[in-house]
């Protein structure tokens, strides 16, 4: 299965905060995923990077 390991990173800060797979074959377009920010200490969209 071609699955890769994404960092999710939180779109104020720009710290990576997460990590994530995802199914190449399916997912095509970059991740955004709402989770919580430790740094901004707050919920913030965070995005596919590597
Ligand atoms: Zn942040």
């Amino acid at each position: 299965m071609p699955r890769e390991i994404i960092q999710l990173q939180c779109n104020e800060c720009k710290r990576r905060n997460y990590s994530n797979t995802k199914n190449k074959k399916t997912t095509t377009e970059r991740l955004e995923f709402k989770k919580f920010c430790p740094f901004c200490r707050k919920h913030q969209p965070h995005r596919e990077t590597k």
